[in-house]
Formats: structure tokens, sequence, C-alpha cells
């Protein structure tokens, strides 16, 4: 039984921005389905690319996005998320793991190719490194909960020279169940995300009603996220993150 409480850190859109390697890998991954969107290119990032990705749970929706792209209805997508989604799965005859797949593939790739130039596709959010590091001052210590696979992520934090006390990527299962696990090792003080929709997951879930759930207002979010939160989600921006974590919201 470890001592410190631990705080839960989500890791695409709160610790680090990595939209321009969303993108190159989604890119690669859909043009090795022959399926790479006309007249876009891996180094540019769309802005629908960019306004969709707040839609976007697992690696492998990225994947149907990016081919879905040049002739993709964004009114029909927002509204419809889900429907559209599970249409163009149908219509290209393709499921979650071919994507998933194709996406790790093009990733390892990438790294192998050229390391530094895959690490320099993401950056983390401003002052998130620092403050991450100085949780240890306040008695905390935090740990990341990514739907990235754990290799991928570690690689990053290495990179970025982060050491949380733990990691659990997306073979670990969905983020409610590592939650509850973690919270029989040791006290969980919070939980930072960037998705309302997992928060709300969250909150709904036997034994985790009682967890801070904090959503930043410096990730991938939805237009609407921001408004009408529920009780037991606090909108949290860089500022407040940077102070001692009894003055969060
Ligand atoms: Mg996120």
């Amino acid at each position: 039984m470890q001592e410190h409480p631990l705080l839960v850190f989500d890791f695409d859109g709160v610790i680090v921005d990595g939209m321009a390697e969303y993108w190159w890998s989604s890119w690669h991954a859909a043009k090795s389905l022959n399926a790479e969107p006309s007249g876009l290119f891996p180094a540019q990032v769309p802005e629908l690319f960019r306004r969709l990705r707040p839609w976007i749970h697992h690696g492998w929706e990225m994947v149907l996005l990016a081919a879905e792209l040049s002739d993709l209805n964004e009114e029909a997508w927002v509204e419809g998320y889900e429907v559209q989604q599970r249409a163009a799965l149908l219509r290209r005859g393709w499921r979650d793991d071919l994507l998933q797949g194709a996406l790790d593939r093009a990733r390892l790739q990438a790294v192998q190719q050229d390391r530094a130039a895959w690490l320099q596709l993401h950056r983390p959010f401003p002052g998130l490194a620092r403050r991450l590091r100085s949780l240890g001052d306040e008695g905390l210590d935090w740990a990341v909960l990514t739907t990235k696979s754990e290799a991928f992520t570690a690689e990053l934090l290495n990179a970025f020279d982060l050491e949380p006390a733990r990691l659990d990527g997306r073979e670990a299962g969905p983020k409610s169940e590592v939650l509850l696990r973690l919270q029989r090792e040791r006290p969980l003080r919070g939980f930072v995300e960037d998705r309302r929709a997992t928060l709300e997951t969250v909150l709904s879930t036997e034994g985790l009603q009682g967890l801070p759930c904090y959503l930043v207002d410096w990730g991938y979010l939805k237009p609407a996220d921001r408004k009408q939160l529920p009780p037991g989600i606090r909108l949290i921006d860089l500022d407040r993150l940077a102070k001692p974590l009894a003055q969060w919201p």
C-alpha cells in the first residue's frame, strides 16, 4: 500500500497537444488502407480535423475521420457523430481493430524512422511539465490514464522528462474501471480530463461519485462542453492548475 494520494491525468489534450501528430499518423494510417483523403497532406492539419477532434474517444476514430475528411458533412457529423461513424465503417467494410492496427503501425514506423521528428509533432501544454513535477512538494503523486497505447505514451513522457508514479494506457481497460482499481490501492485526489463525456461516465460509476473531476479548458473541447456543467465537474484553466491543489475550484 502506497502512502501518497494520487492525482490522475488524462494525456492527450491535458498534458500534451499532439494535434500535428494525430493528423500525421491518421493520414498515414488511412493511406496504408488505400484511403488517404484527396487534396490533403500529412504536414498540414486541416481545420476540419481540428474542429472534429473533440468528438474522438479512441485513436482508431481519427483514422476513420482522416479517411472521410475530404467529403464529410460537418454538420451531420457534429449532430450525429456515432451514427455517421457507424455508417462510414459499414460502407468501407472496416472495423475498429483494423483502424487501430493501422494507426499503431503508422506510429511505430514513424518512431523507428525518425524518432526526433515524431516527438516534435507533440507539444506539452504551457507550464504542464513544471506543474506535474511540483506536485510532489504537496505530498502528491501523479498518474497518467489514457486511451493511447501505453508504449507510445511512455515514449512521450520519457522525452519530456516526466515520470508519473503510474501509467495506464488503453490496454488497461475503460477509465472508470482503472480508477476503481487505483482507488483500492490509495486515495485519489482527482481526475483531470478534457473529455466531458468521460468525466460524466466516471461520475455515474458506483464508487466514483465522490471523485473530484476537473475538465481542462485548454484541451480538445466541444463548443458546448463548458456550459452547464453538472455538479461534480469543475472547469479548470492553466492559471488555476498552477496553484496548489487546495486552491483548485
Ligand atoms: Mg484527452
